[in-house]
């Protein structure tokens, strides 16, 4: 459970699933984020790769890596 290298998630941080519209931090990746269940074409990174980046982007959190969700 760590940062992905390879493409679409370029080892940043944090990744956007535009399905669910969550971000998950991957420095701090649980189970229950199913990261790997997330289709490629799914993946959104950001630039800057930080978590006020994501919420600017309208991302809610994830509720097992980050906590706080809105819903
Ligand atoms: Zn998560």
């Amino acid at each position: 459970m760590t940062r992905r290298y390879r493409s679409p998630f370029n080892g940043k941080r944090f990744i956007g699933n535009n399905n669910t519209n969550e971000v998950h931090d991957l420095d701090n990746e649980k189970t229950s984020c199913k990261i790997d269940q997330i289709k490629d074409e799914h993946v959104v990174t950001f630039s800057p790769d930080t978590h006020s980046e994501a919420k600017k982007k309208g991302f809610d959190n994830c509720a097992y890596c980050i906590g706080n969700s809105n819903y």
